[in-house]
């Protein structure tokens, strides 16, 4: 419920510029594939996810010879349905931490802006709710406020933080956070890391280093590392996606903001063209306006 009113503004804009591209028409022809190659790429699908859905169509049409209109939606349907399934969670509705990875440990990464923080607080507030104690790590120690804005979800979450001062060394703070998660007994370690793309070099090594010094208090650290990305910036999505999977081994995704956006449909292209799973969405600035990616859920949002 709480996610088709999240999504409403892609729901509403796919639906409304798919029934246009329709139009008038029984049967799917050059000028309806045209139609809907300009809605999935105006819908932020990406290049060449689209080409790849719609040769997929044109297969159909040159299999069965006659294609309904009315048929396209359930093809759409099961199309999207099917570059998300190799690559997402699908039925899972909580996360769990593996018996043998505790501390878990999640590294969040991706530029200033996307939703970094909000996104680890709202985790956060969702983690705790499922019982699990929780510790934070300020590893963006290249900006006062970012530390300031982790302390504020930490104390509205009243989950424990380890920060240093700005401009101490972000490996530093994961060591500590980590130490201390151990000493506690955490189940979850969640490590925020500095946003900066301008300098790949810069950002690889100092990720690189974190984990490195993380992998000596767990060995295996980090077990996830989150790339946070705002839904609704269409090709920054997809450029930043691309910069930080060749800066570090990134294993899910969560999209923010696709409350706000009309182009929901960065989170069909990015799962394509990066295999990487869509674990999260943002729908909203609220605490609770975190959903764990289900496929289905999604897809749904968009077709009824
Ligand atoms: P950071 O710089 O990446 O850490 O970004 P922040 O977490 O500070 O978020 C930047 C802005 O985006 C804030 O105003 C957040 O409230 C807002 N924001 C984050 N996630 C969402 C979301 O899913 N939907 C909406 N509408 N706003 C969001």
């Amino acid at each position: 419920e709480t996610l088709d009113k999240g999504l409403e503004k892609s729901k509403s804009s796919f639906f409304t510029k798919l029934s246009k591209a329709v139009a008038g028409k029984a049967k799917v022809d050059d000028d309806v594939l045209d139609n809907l190659e300009e809605v999935l790429v105006s819908s932020d699908v990406g290049v060449d996810t689209t080409l790849k859905i719609i040769d997929r169509i044109e297969e159909r049409v040159a299999r069965d010879k006659y294609l309904g209109t009315e048929e396209l939606n359930q093809i759409l349907r099961d199309e999207i349905a099917g570059l998300l399934s190799e690559t997402n969670v699908g039925e899972e509705t909580e996360f769990t931490v593996p018996a043998d990875k505790k501390p878990y440990v999640l590294m969040v990464v991706g530029v200033n802006g996307v939703g970094k923080t909000t996104t680890i607080g709202k985790l956060a507030s969702q983690f705790k709710k499922q019982g699990l104690k929780v510790v934070l790590g300020a590893a963006d120690t290249f900006r006062a406020a970012a530390i300031d804005q982790l302390q504020v979800w930490a104390d509205r979450t009243g989950v424990p933080i380890v920060r240093q001062e700005m401009g101490s060394d972000p490996a530093s703070v994961a060591f500590d956070t980590l130490t201390s998660a151990v000493t506690q007994e955490a189940d979850v370690v969640i490590i925020d890391t500095a946003g900066r793309l301008h300098n790949k070099v810069n950002l690889m090594n100092e990720l690189t280093k974190i984990k490195r010094v993380m992998q000596k208090v767990v060995a295996d650290a980090p077990h996830d590392v989150l790339l946070v990305l705002d839904g609704s910036t269409g090709q920054n999505a997809f450029e930043q996606a691309k910069q930080f999977t060749k800066a570090t081994e990134v294993t899910s995704l969560a999209v923010t903001k696709l409350d706000g956006t009309a182009k929901g449909g960065v989170v069909i292209g990015i799962s394509d063209q990066f295999q990487i799973p869509v674990k999260y969405i943002g729908v909203g600035e609220g605490i609770d306006d975190l959903q764990v990616f289900n496929k289905h859920e999604f897809v749904d949002s968009f077709f009824n």
